[in-house]
């Protein structure tokens, strides 16, 4: 595996691999790796012929200083993960490189409708820097596909809008979420709750699945569902910030006569703040 540090470097392995034919897909993380990520490169393999993982903790989609600090870089272990798995190469570029003017100075892209609702409200700026890293890093790697897991659906939502409205030249794939047995989304920011915590987050998972039960026996009252979970959640020792039903394809509050819906959930317990999602078809 092939460890890139430099824009150049990157781009005339790319260039050499283009010239070979060979069809790039690309999946970006912020490293920290787990399985859920792993899942991700080893999709990535069977959509094409070289894998390119790109490790930037994004100092631009960070609302908060002490978050962006704390998030945990175990590049060296992540390293030893991707070689374990078929990737080509690994792209770790620093923020010097990412944004050499400085972030204040940085063109910005918004995507309007998704950058201001649910994690957007919570975290305001956090979208907007998410999307102008990853244009800048497809720009760079010019991938025939990326993948993004579905854990963080309003991303996936976000950054297959950004594709479409910029014309970009790329298909972007979502995966389901890898989970751990109790059913807790895997996460970088496990890390940060207790082993007596992590037994509670299970919890989300679980509320996600009773509200869709309910939906799935006709259950009508939105409102009356998310207000329950929250204050489950809150009973459980955790302080919810949304559990909101909406239509899967572009998060906007659900209808009684949608068929796709997503419960999407977001809650603090101890130090980290936890989101999940699940899908729901709704028969007819
Ligand atoms: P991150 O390193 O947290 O920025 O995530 C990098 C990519 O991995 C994103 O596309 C995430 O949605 C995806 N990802 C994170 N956790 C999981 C998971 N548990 N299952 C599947 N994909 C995940």
């Amino acid at each position: 595996m092939k460890k890139i540090t430099t824009v150049s470097a990157l781009r005339l392995l790319v260039a050499d691999w283009k010239q070979a034919g060979k069809r790039i897909a690309f999946v970006p993380t912020m490293g920290n790796l787990h399985q859920g990520h792993l899942s991700l490169v080893s999709k990535a393999t069977e959509l094409a012929d070289k894998v390119i993982v790109s490790i930037f903790v994004n100092p631009l989609q960070f609302d908060d200083k002490a978050d962006l600090s704390a998030y945990p870089r175990t590049v060296e272990v992540d390293i030893e993960q991707l070689t374990s798995v078929e990737c080509d190469a690994v792209f770790l570029p620093t923020a010097e490189i990412m944004y050499p003017e400085g972030m204040d100075r940085q063109t910005v892209i918004t995507v309007p409708g998704m950058d201001d609702k649910l994690c957007g409200q919570a975290r305001p700026g956090h979208f907007d820097g998410v999307a102008t890293v990853v244009v800048k890093l497809f720009n760079m790697v010019q991938p025939d596909v990326a993948v993004f897991g579905e854990k963080d659906y309003q991303q996936l939502l976000l950054i297959k809008k950004m594709v479409a409205d910029l014309n970009l030249p790329l298909k972007i794939i979502g995966l389901p979420t890898y989970r751990e047995e109790s059913g807790l989304a895997m996460s970088s920011r496990n890390q940060y709750l207790t082993s007596k915590q992590r037994k509670q987050a299970a919890s989300i998972y679980r509320i996600l699945n009773d509200i869709k039960t309910e939906l799935l026996n006709g259950g009508a009252d939105f409102v009356k569902l998310e207000q329950q979970a929250k204050d489950e959640l809150t009973q459980l020792g955790f302080e919810p910030d949304y559990v909101e039903i909406r239509r899967a394809r572009n998060l906007e509050p659900a209808k009684q006569s949608d068929k796709e819906l997503r419960i999407l959930l977001a809650a603090r317990l101890g130090k980290a703040r936890l989101i999940d999602n699940i899908p729901v078809t709704i028969q007819s």
